[in-house]
């Protein structure tokens, strides 16, 4: 069976930080709350986005921010997120080897294509897995098994920037690889249970070969 590797999108394949960060303080600022620092909204990227409103504001407000949100993000979707340096080429080599390509996020499904489109990146996967109305988010690993799934194989690994990666990953009896350059921090993923923690994707290509060795014969 084909390996395939999941990719979460946001923090992990794409750069969209700031536009993710902008938007919270917009949504915020607009509902007159305090706007926390931008370690602290980091934190908590990744979650889904009623979770993160529920610590901000009466619960009462969090539908109408969490569509205030989306209308404010979705209208901007991409044009300040970029893919993080090496991103297209690591997932050339990969697809290449062999591997099946996926990615699992807490994005919609229909605003992750559109997303992975505008940055150039769709063609490269097999199947883009949301976590769409009613289903439960990283680091439930629901999302990443129906990404698995659908790419059709057998998933061997997960990449991701957070813990709720890690997690979910663990969760579906996944390999985890970790990098530092979206939201989470070195110590936390590795405490997480990543098996590997690095900056960036360079490392990815010879790590999976060890990882998805006992799956390609
Ligand atoms: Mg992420």
């Amino acid at each position: 069976m084909r390996p395939v590797v999941v990719f979460d999108l946001d923090g992990t394949l794409v750069d969209s930080l700031e536009e993710i960060l902008a938007s919270f303080r917009f949504v915020l600022t607009g509902a007159g709350l305090p706007v926390p620092d931008d370690a602290r909204l980091r934190s908590w990227i990744g979650l889904p986005l009623a979770e993160t409103f529920a610590r901000l504001a009466p619960p009462e407000a969090v539908a109408e921010l969490t569509a205030a949100y989306r209308r404010h993000y979705l209208a901007r979707l991409g044009h300040r997120t970029r893919p993080y340096p090496g991103v297209p080429e690591r997932l050339a080599e990969l697809r290449a080897a062999g591997f099946g390509l996926a990615v699992a996020t807490t994005k919609r499904s229909g605003p992750a294509k559109t997303l992975l489109e505008r940055v150039g990146l769709l063609g490269f996967f097999d199947h883009v897995q949301g976590t769409d109305e009613g289903m439960p988010a990283k680091p439930d690993p629901e999302v990443v098994r129906r990404a698995v799934a659908g790419a059709g194989g057998a998933g061997v690994a997960m990449v991701g920037d957070t813990v709720h990666d890690v997690a979910a990953a663990r969760a579906a009896g996944l390999a985890a690889y970790a990098v530092t350059w979206g939201a989470g921090r070195a110590e936390a993923l590795a405490a997480a249970g990543a098996d590997r923690v690095a900056p960036d994707l360079e490392a990815l290509p010879d790590w999976l070969a060890a990882v998805a060795g006992r799956f390609i014969v």
